[in-house]
């Protein structure tokens, strides 16, 4: 590999690469504004400029291509020069808004003002003034004030989105972005022209004042919203998400998410209106009519649904599993299903109309493909006729609805009793006769498989009442070995909720049968031995970025 030196340190390059890629790679930070290592160049900003030996004039280090013996310098008297000027040339007209602004505290601009700025402005001017509060499409407001003219936002929705929506308008100190006449930045990727904005310029509408980000609690997850399983970071505050955010994955999702996954895959964890907030049993009052559902304890719960499935002989039990759930709770329920002799199976969430170019999947689950490596096949005509001529006495639900199924409100009739272990109402617990409240995916530790066999891990954001009182019964250190860290854990509501594999565990006690793991790391470690794709795989292995299932050498960034 051809070399070159970066402030006498020598690093290797691919040929094609320039100075700040290769960089880059090398774990060296040259500044930027403008340049972005998923879109073009158009070193506009210069802030990445820097000293080559040999060359009169200082380069950008974005559009320079490296060159084998190159001697680059960025901490050189002249760059360090010209990096001031640049920074001094950017705040003329920048508003002086941190203290308002949704981006102090992640800024570009701001930590680059510190690092490399003098710290004194000469300009006794009046600053340019512009639109503050401008709606760019449904979820993104600009702010033209603090608006550096870097062109991200452009060249995303055209290279990326393929959806040319903005423009630049204007010229010198009175440029601005608009989009076209006519047109709204409305396309289903426009949210992440938010974060890959440098500055506070665009705000999301749904995100914007909510909170400030060094009062928030950080989370690396996985998008629920299909089979795609974008790496994102859930930021939480006071136990409430308050926003996704893209995590970077080469091999998944690169920089993006689509906004439907921002905006769909987090509001049902805080709706007071459809959580299920602690078990129960329905009480048969004097007639069918008056049946309700009443709350219950734990116990009673586990009792009354362990008792509905010890009633029905084997084969006239039916398991629904869920590919929305996470391959610990499948894994559970396969197990219990084995127990006690009954059918197991699970409903497709296919929509073709989803599916595009970037990212998004037709699946709109995201954990159909783990279900698949458990041997879990997707419910078939057959089953359907059972449930319909009602040979089902009794059916477990896990995190799904039977309403999902073609005809199914007079299937639901015809099921004897059914038991759903969920986290939110649907049509199924409607008709339940026992519910149990399961913790969603922004509650616990497990792993999705995407529609690559890609095995990610999802880890706890947000606290339910369980985690409150492991926390009384473990140390924060063994909290922390799962993901958990900042003060989430003590502050905001929570539910009465526990993981799907953990219920599923307590149904099988009460049934006879004692199931081993005592959290999910040792459920993923018990169902990898017995996966043959998934032999040897721990939560380790899985890291940051996922492993492929069959593979043995983690995916890296
Ligand atoms: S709005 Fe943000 S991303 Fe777009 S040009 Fe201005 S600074 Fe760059
Ligand atoms: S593409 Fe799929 S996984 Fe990615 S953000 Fe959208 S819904 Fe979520």
């Amino acid at each position: 590999m051809p070399k070159f030196t970066i402030d006498s340190k020598e690093i290797e390059f691919k040929p094609g690469q320039t100075i700040i890629q290769a960089a880059r790679e090398a774990g060296i930070d040259i500044p930027h504004f403008c340049w972005h290592p998923a879109l073009s160049v158009s070193g506009n900003c210069r802030i990445c400029l820097v000293e080559v030996e040999n060359l009169p004039k200082l380069q950008i280090a974005c559009s320079t291509p490296a060159a084998e013996g190159m001697k680059v310098h960025t901490k050189s008297e002249k760059t360090i020069h010209a990096q001031n000027a640049v920074m001094e040339f950017l705040l003329i007209n920048h508003p002086l808004d941190c203290p308002i602004c949704d981006e102090a505290g992640e800024c570009k601009l701001q930590d680059y003002a510190y690092k490399y700025s003098v710290g004194i402005s000469r300009f006794d001017e009046q600053k340019n003034h512009k639109d503050k509060r401008v709606a760019l499409g449904p979820n993104v407001l600009f702010d033209q004030e603090r608006c550096i003219s870097c062109s991200r936002c452009i060249r995303f929705c055209e290279e990326v989105a393929k959806d040319p929506e903005l423009t630049f308008v204007q010229r010198g100190d009175h440029v601005t972005i608009e989009t076209f006449p006519g047109e709204e930045l409305d396309n289903p990727y426009s949210m992440n022209v938010i974060e890959i904005c440098p500055v506070g310029a665009l705000t999301s509408r749904h995100f914007r004042f909510r909170a400030r980000v060094w009062d928030m609690s950080f989370t690396d997850t996985v998008c629920p919203g299909c089979s795609r399983g974008c790496n994102t970071i859930m930021g939480v505050r006071n136990n409430e998400i308050l926003r996704i955010e893209p995590r970077e994955n080469a091999d998944v999702n690169q920089y993006w998410l689509c906004d439907w996954g921002r905006l769909n895959t987090t509001k049902f964890v805080n709706d007071e209106t459809t959580r299920i907030k602690s078990p129960m049993i329905r009480y048969e009052g004097a007639s069918v009519e008056k049946s309700e559902l009443i709350e219950v304890n734990w116990d009673e719960a586990i009792s009354k649904s362990s008792a509905l499935l010890r009633d029905a002989d084997s084969g006239e039990s039916l398991f629904i599993a869920s590919p929305y759930s996470t391959l610990e709770d499948n894994y559970a329920l396969r197990k219990l299903a084995d127990a006690c002799g009954g059918s197991i199976a699970y409903i497709p969430c296919i929509d073709e109309s989803f599916e595009d170019d970037l990212l998004r999947k037709a699946d709109k689950s995201p954990n159909a493909a783990g279900l698949k490596l458990l041997g879990i096949q997707p419910i078939d005509d057959s089953l359907i006729d059972r449930i319909g001529s009602g040979k089902i006495r009794v059916a477990f639900v896990l995190n799904d609805d039977i309403a999902r199924l073609p005809g199914a409100s007079p299937l639901i009739q015809k099921i004897g009793s059914m038991v759903c272990i969920i986290s939110n109402k649907n049509e199924s617990s409607d008709n339940a006769n026992v519910i149990l409240p399961a913790s969603t995916y922004a509650e616990i530790n497990g792993t999705f498989v995407n529609f690559q066999n890609r095995i990610q891990r999802i880890r706890p954001a947000v606290a339910t009442l369980e985690q409150e009182r492991l926390l009384g019964e473990f140390s924060m250190s063994r909290l922390d070995k799962f993901g958990s860290h900042n003060d989430r854990w003590t502050h905001g509501h929570r539910y009465n909720a526990r993981p799907g594999w953990k219920i599923i565990k307590l149904l099988a006690k009460a049934l006879g049968h004692e199931f081993a793991f005592e959290n999910s790391e040792e459920v993923f470690t018990e169902l990898s031995s017995a996966v043959p794709l998934l032999n040897g795989y721990d939560y380790e292995a899985i890291g940051k970025v996922g492993i492929i299932a069959g593979e043995k050498v983690a995916a890296e960034v």
